[in-house]
């Protein structure tokens, strides 16, 4: 914004884990005093949705969902708010003129909005890493046309890009991604093979919305964290590692040419990724947890196990092959992953659509253009729920 003015601010999945968090960011630096609240979306939780929007006299408020409408503006009848509703209504508070877009919404749902965010040239905070996932290097494209900045808010991508000197890119030789391991870090595939819904999505350090919890636990994130580290910091695939850490106190690591690694560390909450997002290349001042080391005393290391967890595997295969396979993977396992919670198939079978997908569609042509990426991202759901049935028919 212009001088004295307010910065303009929207958010792309308010109601979620992200956006909940990044309204307490904005509430703690001067709330609207500070900010102009523009759009901010949801989809199910409709009094969330009005509350935040009241709370904060947003300019509009959008759920995803048009069956939840008139609930909608029934709840912020009288408040001159604008209600609105569906996808088209979703891409027009995505392209309104903010300065600073969230982009919160989780899985592949995001990417429309999020890319009419990025060209219309806001800032594009990205928590929706399945952008990068699906549309990598066309994303990114998107975002520099459009002129905004791309800046992480995935913890590990963020202490990437906090522990990344300038003029140093040239001397990176390797990023480490740490990952907790989740609550399954030294389970048996057996152990694994029966768990339901509640048991994988209790994860020992992070409070998170449901499928990056569940993600957690079979580190399908972390996958999808590996891809989305490529296309933020524009690696060869030998430059990313992933190493097991688990206290989630280093939240990842630069190794540079001349042997040194440089570390961002934290307490495992979601604000300070958030908040240097919001003030880059500031740092805002944030009512978090300190860390105490005297009372951590440790911080442990482990290989992992890409056998026990074989999206680590998959997310590998995806970064040699590029082309369409990021999307195909998140694709696939989005579909394994609902059919998960419905209780349709088992914890390990998730993986097994995923590379049953990928490996039924190698073929395919490089993403050169965001429609051969939604024609991927649709033939992979059309492919992942047949495998789907018939492990359910054999079952
Ligand atoms: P969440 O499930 O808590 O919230 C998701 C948000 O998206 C909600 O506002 C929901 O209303 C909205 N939404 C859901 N389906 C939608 C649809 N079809 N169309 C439009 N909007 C829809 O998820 P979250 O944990 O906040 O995660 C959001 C994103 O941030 C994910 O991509 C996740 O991987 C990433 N992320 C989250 C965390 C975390 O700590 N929660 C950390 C790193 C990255
Ligand atoms: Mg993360």
């Amino acid at each position: 914004g212009g001088s004295g003015a307010h910065r303009r601010i929207s958010i792309l999945g308010s109601t979620g884990s992200i956006g909940v968090n990044t309204l307490d960011v904005l509430a703690q630096l001067g709330g609207r005093d500070a900010f102009d609240l523009v759009a901010i979306t949801g989809n199910s939780n409709v009094e969330l949705l009005a509350r935040q929007a009241q709370d904060f006299g947003a300019r509009m408020a959008v759920t995803a969902d048009d069956a939840n409408y008139v609930a909608l503006k029934d709840a912020l009848a009288g408040t001159g708010i604008m209600a609105a509703a569906g996808r088209e209504a979703l891409l027009e508070a995505a392209s309104a003129d903010a300065d600073w877009v969230m982009a919160a919404i989780v899985g592949t749902a995001g990417l429309a909005p999020t890319l009419a965010a990025a060209r219309r040239g806001a800032d594009i905070a990205l928590a929706n890493k399945e952008c990068l996932v699906s549309a990598g290097d066309l994303f990114v494209t998107a975002v520099a046309d459009g002129g905004g900045r791309l800046i992480p808010v995935d913890s590990e991508h963020s202490a990437i890009f906090q522990s990344l000197e300038d003029d140093q890119h040239h001397a990176v030789e390797r990023i480490v991604l740490t990952a907790s391991g989740g609550p399954f870090r030294t389970w048996s595939r057996e152990q694994m093979a029966d768990v339901t819904v509640e048991i994988a999505k209790a994860h020992p350090n992070w409070s998170m919305g449901l499928k990056i919890s569940i993600g957690s636990a079979s580190m399908f994130n972390k996958a999808l964290e590996m891809i989305e580290a490529k296309h933020l910091f524009n690696l060869r695939p030998d430059q990313i590692e992933v190493i097991v850490h688990p206290q989630s106190i280093i939240h990842s690591m630069v190794g540079y040419t001349d042997g040194s690694v440089i570390a961002q560390l934290g307490a495992p909450d979601m604000r300070t990724a958030i908040g240097y997002a919001l003030a880059y290349p500031d740092r805002p001042k944030l009512n978090v947890d300190r860390l105490d080391f005297a009372k951590l005393a440790r911080l442990d290391f482990e290989a992992p196990d890409e056998v026990r967890f074989p999206a680590l595997r998959l997310a590998r295969m995806a970064l040699e092959r590029g082309g369409v396979q990021g999307a195909v993977m998140n694709a696939a396992e989005e579909v394994a992953f609902q059919a998960f919670c419905d209780g349709r198939i088992g914890f390990l079978s998730m993986a097994d659509i995923a590379e049953g997908v990928m490996e039924a569609m190698t073929g395919h042509p490089t993403a050169t253009t965001i429609d051969a990426v939604f024609a991927a991202d649709t033939e992979a759901r059309r492919r992942a729920a047949e495998l789907i049935s018939k492990k359910e028919m054999a079952a």
